[in-house]
């Protein structure tokens, strides 16, 4: 039933496994989503004080997660580097990406 494809061990440094969740609205509406919470998101009490627990829940595609991994880039990177596991491009911030490419150029 469960794919056991395996999951971007970069995107687990940062997110949990693939779950599925059930969420109950105040209004009575109930969704059942799959998806990855976002660890940092979901220990953060400032954030959670903010936003509904949904919104440390995301979604969708390993790219999908990639992108909010951006917002967390300095920590992922910790992350990465403390585990030897190769950064995602996709988790890169562009302007990080450009200024790493900049750095290149100028090595010439
Ligand atoms: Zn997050």
């Amino acid at each position: 039933m469960v794919s056991r494809k395996k999951q971007a061990e970069d995107i687990l440094t940062m997110m949990s496994e693939h779950c599925t969740v059930k969420f109950c609205h105040l209004d009575g509406k109930v969704d059942i989503l799959k998806g990855h919470w976002c660890n940092e998101c979901w220990t953060d009490e400032v954030f959670l004080s903010k936003n509904s627990k949904q919104k440390a829940f995301h979604i969708g595609s390993n790219s999908l997660c990639c992108q909010h991994v951006q917002s967390h880039y300095q920590l992922y990177k910790m992350q990465c580097a403390r585990r030897k596991i190769r950064e995602h491009h996709h988790a890169v911030p562009h302007d990080i990406v450009r200024a790493q490419q900049d750095a290149k150029k100028n090595t010439k």
